[in-house]
């Protein structure tokens, strides 16, 4: 079982014919057999809207395209986006971006969200403020990930309270949830706890991409999380000791300073095991489709019985999933 995000043609160039194709819900016009619907969740373009960091800025996130998941607004947009899926006569529906900001977003990995809606969902976050400001100032690696541990939780909350909303209409209206989402451990900092996305989705498609430049690619994700390291003078052992522990991953210095080219299959692979222990029969890992990843393709297909790739367009850029 293939699913493509992407140029489909890829695919076919090596001899493959997929199953599914993911198109950008704003894309679609009419049912199309084999085709899923893409639904980017916390979109908007407006700023009030957006996330407050721990100062009260606000700001948008990902590409400059997504807001804060607890606001009603962004929340009643993905309400009618599920509604239109079912209009068009899809019954399944892939939710793409159900999070909070991630490294790629540089300090608003740490700094958000405060804005009024996710202090009404999570009180605690009010006290957390106050924490997060102290690490901007003087932190070590302890210090981070323990803030981030208790952000965790409260972005938790946020991916719960839109997931459980999406899913009584969803329910009602018989249109399955799927979703692609970050690898664990790193999903839980973004606030996609495996229990939770469990709870609500009938599969979990997670983003294994190992070279690429946006959200979502592991080694801009790490790179982006580095940086901020980085801004908190934090050294080289440090930083390799916080993406240890969150995202399971042993990176070299070496690897480390050559992010832009990419991690190595070896750590992707790592984690499809640790993300297949997690999800079972509900897991499809979603690899990023270049002249690396193309060689394994038919052995991971064999191991994994279902994957989807990523396979970019050649205007690709700097797009999120439901651009494709
Ligand atoms: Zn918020």
């Amino acid at each position: 079982m293939l699913g493509v995000f992407g140029r489909v043609s890829r695919v076919r160039e090596l001899g493959l014919e997929p199953d599914v194709v993911y198109v950008g819900l704003d894309r679609v016009n009419r049912f199309a057999e084999g085709v899923v619907p893409l639904l980017w969740v916390p979109k908007t373009s407006e700023l009030e809207e957006g996330v407050v960091d721990a100062y009260g800025r606000r700001h948008l996130f990902a590409f400059g395209n997504s807001g804060c998941i607890a606001n009603p607004r962004v929340v009643g947009r993905a309400l009618k986006a599920v509604e239109r899926v079912f209009e068009l006569g899809f019954r399944r529906v892939m939710l793409d971006a159900i999070r909070l900001p991630s490294p790629v977003n540089g300090l608003l990995f740490l700094t958000t969200c405060f804005c009024s809606h996710s202090l009404e969902l999570c009180p605690e976050l009010g006290y957390l403020r106050n924490r997060v400001r102290a690490v901007l100032h003087s932190a070590s690696a302890g210090d981070v990930v323990e803030v981030l541990e208790e952000l965790a939780h409260a972005r938790t909350a946020h991916v719960e309270y839109m997931l459980s909303v999406l899913y009584d209409m969803a329910r009602e209206l018989s249109v399955e949830l799927v979703a692609a989402v970050f690898p664990y451990p790193l999903s839980r900092y973004v606030g996609q706890e495996p229990a939770v996305l469990k709870r609500y989705l009938s599969e979990v498609h997670v983003m294994l991409y190992h070279r690429c430049p946006g959200a979502a690619c592991l080694n801009a994700e790490l790179r982006g999380l580095t940086g901020t390291l980085n801004i908190l003078r934090l050294g080289y052992g440090e930083i390799q000791e916080v993406i240890r522990s969150i995202t399971g991953l042993e990176l070299g210095v070496k690897e480390i300073a050559e992010l832009d080219n990419g991690i190595a299959l070896e750590h992707v692979e790592k984690l499809m095991d640790i993300n297949r222990s997690i999800y079972g029969d509900a897991f499809t890992p979603i690899l990023w489709l270049d002249d690396e990843v193309a060689p394994r393709l038919k052995r991971y297909l064999k191991k994994h019985r279902r994957i989807d790739v990523f396979a970019p367009l050649d205007r690709y850029h700097q797009a999120g999933l439901s651009d494709t």
